[in-house]
């Protein structure tokens, strides 16, 4: 069997009703992108895409696999991260090699008819998964996160994220006070400030939010300021939880030895694909830091079931629930997720109802 051709295609469906955003970004569009990985036999591989990596994918990487056999992971994964003028470790590049890669392990688990969970490692069929959101919305107040915390946990979650860092400290604290109160003492509540803040003020929105039974602090400082989170991870006694914006184990081995994050959030994706999140997994395991990957459940779900130190998947079903009109939902029990058993990443999209309702697509 050989690869013939690697593709992207964007579903563009329209503007949210409601913006949101985190302390740095906001999202307005309803948005999905595909990368599909064809080949000389009657089957194909598929994983997300975003479509800025359009250009990468369907030019350089593309040439770089393309009359190969889609099997010899490391080799694939070698081709696509060599061969320019200086392979760079971090970038859009990496997560252009991560798109395809991830859609190669999709492949692969239907040509050998195994989940990719199995194929990577194989160590556990259901994971613990936690409901992503959180954001900041017009009019959302602490009743708008409140309500929306309680949904969360009345859908099945055991654990719940909300944003802080884009509000005035004494704002994200009674935020976080009343995420806490809506879903009891038994939830954990993991805040997430998405880079937004310096060591010092970091610190003491840790410090105020200590009663509220924390359980991890997500990206409280500044992208490159290792030194400044390890400064938090030390300060606290909450866990410091970081990495979803880092790429490939050669930044994640920075994360680690400058004690930067007690918790890694190598996103499969952004991170260069399920095969270097594996090696990332054993880098990490050999540190003693539990791994959580960032990103969504679809290819989350497969990265946490197959190693021994996968900790929770994230999941923005809850934050999405547009989606569900296209995708096959997740069984969610008791906090835990079920890992599809389908081969390869076992994703169901109705390409018809995206077809139908996309205003542009590529
Ligand atoms: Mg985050």
């Amino acid at each position: 069997m050989k690869i013939t051709d690697v593709l992207v295609h964007s579903f563009y469906l329209g503007e949210l009703e409601r913006p949101y955003r985190n302390a740095i970004l906001t999202t307005t569009a309803k948005e999905v992108t595909f990368v599909e990985v064809r080949t000389d036999e009657a089957v194909t591989g598929m994983s997300f895409a975003h479509p800025r990596e359009r250009e990468t994918i369907e030019g350089p990487l593309r040439d770089r696999i393309v009359g190969t056999s889609p099997l010899h992971a490391a080799r694939l994964w070698h081709q696509m991260f060599t061969g320019w003028r200086k392979p760079v470790v971090k970038g859009d590049a990496i997560s252009a090699i991560g798109a395809v890669d991830n859609a190669l392990w999709d492949l692969r688990g239907k040509i050998y008819d195994q989940p990719v969970s199995v194929l990577l490692g194989g160590f556990r069929e259901r994971v613990p998964c936690y409901a992503a959101g959180g954001y900041y919305e017009t009019d959302k107040g602490t009743t708008g996160l409140a309500e929306e915390m309680a949904r969360f946990v009345a859908s099945g979650y055991r654990a719940v994220k909300m944003k802080v860092g884009g509000a005035p400290l004494a704002e994200d604290v009674a935020r976080v006070c009343a995420a806490r109160e809506a879903i009891g003492p038994g939830v954990s509540l993991m805040v997430d400030a998405n880079n937004a803040w310096g060591a010092v003020e970091a610190i003491a929105f840790g410090r105020a939010v200590e009663p509220y039974d924390i359980a991890w602090f997500e990206e409280p400082c500044w992208p490159d300021d290792l030194r400044g989170a390890a400064e938090v991870c030390r300060s606290l006694d909450m866990a410091v939880a970081s990495g979803e914006i880092e790429y490939t184990r050669w930044g994640v081995r920075d994360l680690l030895s400058e004690k930067a994050a007690d918790i890694v959030q190598a996103d499969p994706h952004t991170a260069g694909g399920l095969t270097e999140w594996v090696r990332i997994a054993a880098l990490c395991s050999a540190h003693h830091v539990p791994v959580a990957p960032h990103g969504n459940h679809y290819v989350g779900a497969h990265a946490v079931a197959a190693v021994d130190n996968g900790m929770i998947v994230e999941s923005y079903a809850g934050l999405h629930a547009w989606q569900d009109e296209f995708f096959a939902p997740m069984t969610i029990t008791d906090g835990e997720l079920v890992v599809p058993t389908r081969p390869g990443l076992g994703i169901e999209v109705d390409f018809a109802a995206l077809e139908r309702a996309a205003k542009s697509t590529r």
